[in-house]
């Protein structure tokens, strides 16, 4: 099975959708890879470096776009989709909701279309999900290209000559883009304060160093499953008002405010601008989705008072070498998921894959049902006991106390009525266990779920004290205490090997990768 990877012909596009680092990894997994000459110049890959990963490097446009699988990063013109083979692959990040005319194209021509944009935010998607890794990305350049056009510095100083505080920077909207924005504009000592309409964001913001800040007015933004949702214009305004108010203190704004399949919402109108010192700045992330700002202009710098407004839609790409290697990897995860070069397999059922599928053997497809947000209300009435997953009744903690101290009287009684019967040696047995289970179930469910595995890797001591104590059990003889015991070693061993595995995965994350 052949891929082929074409030139970006988009205005400003200087990404490249594999790198000779992903040829290679994609070689090795069975596939042969084709790209276009010159395919990643303007990312700083040249075409010999491609040919010593392995990969065949032709100026023939039509023989790249001729594969079985066809990889891009920007949509294809309506002269690529004439090129592709009917049945073929093609994946790529396809604007869906903004071009129902490639849509057509596409299923007319046969094509099975992935777009990389709609691959869900869950978990097990995380290696493929090209957009965070994108907007990861954009929310550092964002505060890199503050700070250049910034008169002044990040970070505080204090000269012979003078001193100058650190710059105060509001950034709008703290999900992926927005938290690297954070973090990279704390890293170069500014002082910084975020705002987002979902409440999970707030522990996120302030892990970062940043202060979050808040609208009088209480309503949830949580849209289901981790997106936000639109929120009614009462909140709005108040958010307006915020932000009007913290226009007069701070230098620079990030706005990086998205609702799903939405156009951007409008936050900062012009009279908030006004209310900026001259000298300020705004970066505005949303300028391709209409723009958070009144008077943003997509890749333009506009001035206002003194106030420049920088609404540039090729974040990415501007830092286009680290941005291909990114997607370059998600693409070949991806590829891994669909079953690798033994023989694609289009899972209608899979949760990563049937969202981003936009046609297949010449049919658009629907987007899969998804839980719809609620509408927008001013006031959330909290929701009503059925309304809660299992793991949100285990995590309350007032229902956990209250299931805690009831199973706990119920255990006692239990004891109590066993007392007046059962021996004394089982009495104290059943005593340590059940004050094991107490002190287990408090420990798992008080450490927050984002914590459970390196506390499975703690929990490798408690497992060692049970090989001892299985050790001790195993006598000459074979009794019922000494097979319990040798099934005791096995699994506390089992444990205690799986918690190191699962520690060493989860180090090597935090190694940085050899260039
Ligand atoms: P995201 O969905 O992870 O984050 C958007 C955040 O905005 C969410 O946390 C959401 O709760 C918040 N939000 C929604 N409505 C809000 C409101 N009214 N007030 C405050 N916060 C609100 O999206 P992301 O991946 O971080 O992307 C952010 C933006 O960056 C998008 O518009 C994306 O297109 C853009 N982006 C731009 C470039 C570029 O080059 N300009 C590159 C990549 C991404």
């Amino acid at each position: 099975m052949w891929i082929g990877v074409p030139r970006e012909t988009a205005p400003l596009e200087r990404r490249a959708a594999v790198t000779p680092e992903s040829v290679q990894k994609l070689i090795a997994s069975g596939f042969e890879v084709v790209v276009e000459a010159g395919l990643g110049l303007a990312a700083g890959y040249a075409d010999e470096a491609y040919q010593a990963a392995g990969a065949q490097v032709t100026p023939d446009t039509a023989r790249v776009l001729s594969a079985p699988i066809v990889l891009k990063v920007r949509p294809p013109t309506s002269e690529e989709v004439g090129a592709l083979q009917p049945d073929a692959l093609l994946i790529a990040l396809l604007q869906p909701e903004r071009r129902p005319e490639l849509l057509e194209e596409l299923r007319t021509r046969g094509v099975t279309a992935l777009a990389l944009e709609r691959i869900p935010r869950v978990t097990r998607a995380q290696k493929m999900d090209v957009l965070s890794s994108m907007a990861n990305l954009a929310g550092y350049r964002a505060v890199l290209e503050a700070a250049a056009q910034f008169q002044g510095c990040f970070g505080p100083q204090i000269t012979a000559a003078g001193s100058s505080p650190p710059a105060k920077v509001l950034v709008i909207g703290a999900g992926v883009a927005g938290l690297a924005a954070i973090s990279a504009a704390r890293a170069l000592g500014a002082e910084v304060r975020a705002f987002d309409t979902r409440a999970a964001a707030r522990e996120q913001v302030e892990s970062l160093g940043a202060k979050f800040l808040e609208v009088a007015l209480e309503e949830s933004g949580d849209g289901g499953g981790g997106y936000a949702k639109l929120m009614s214009p009462e909140f709005i305004a108040a958010e307006m008002a915020l932000f009007r108010q913290q226009a007069r203190e701070v230098d620079v704004i990030i706005t990086t405010a998205l609702v799903p399949g939405a156009k951007a919402p409008l936050l900062v109108p012009v009279d908030v601008v006004e209310c900026l010192a001259p000298g300020s700045i705004i970066v505005d992330l949303a300028a391709e989705q209409g723009g958070n700002c009144a008077l943003t202009v997509a890749d333009a710098v506009v001035t206002h008072g003194g106030v420049k407004i920088l609404g540039f839609t090729d974040l990415v790409s501007r830092m286009a070498a680290v941005a291909s290697r990114l997607f370059g990897n998600n693409l070949v995860h991806l590829l891994a998921e669909l079953h690798g070069a033994a023989g694609l397999v289009i899972d209608l059922e899979s949760e990563v894959i049937r969202p981003a599928l936009l046609t297949h053997r010449g049919e658009v497809l629907p987007p899969p049902p998804r839980r719809e947000p609620s509408p927008p209300s001013k006031r959330v009435a909290p929701p009503p006991p059925t309304a809660r997953s299992p793991q949100q009744e285990i995590t309350s903690p007032t229902r956990r106390a209250w299931g805690t101290t009831l199973g706990g009287m119920l255990v006692l009684a239990i004891i109590f009525f066993l007392g007046r019967f059962a021996p004394q040696e089982l009495l104290q047995h059943l005593t340590v266990f059940v004050l094991a289970c107490f002190v287990g179930w408090q420990v798992i469910w008080s450490v927050s779920p984002s914590l459970h595995t390196p506390l499975m890797s703690v929990t490798n001591a408690i497992s060692g004290i049970i090989v001892v104590g299985g050790i001790l059990q195993v006598g000459p003889e074979l009794d019922l205490a000494g097979v319990l015991g040798a099934v005791a070693v096995l699994i506390a061993t089992i444990n205690v090997a799986g918690g190191f595995l699962v520690t060493q995965r989860m180090l090597k994350m935090f190694h940085r990768e050899a260039k």
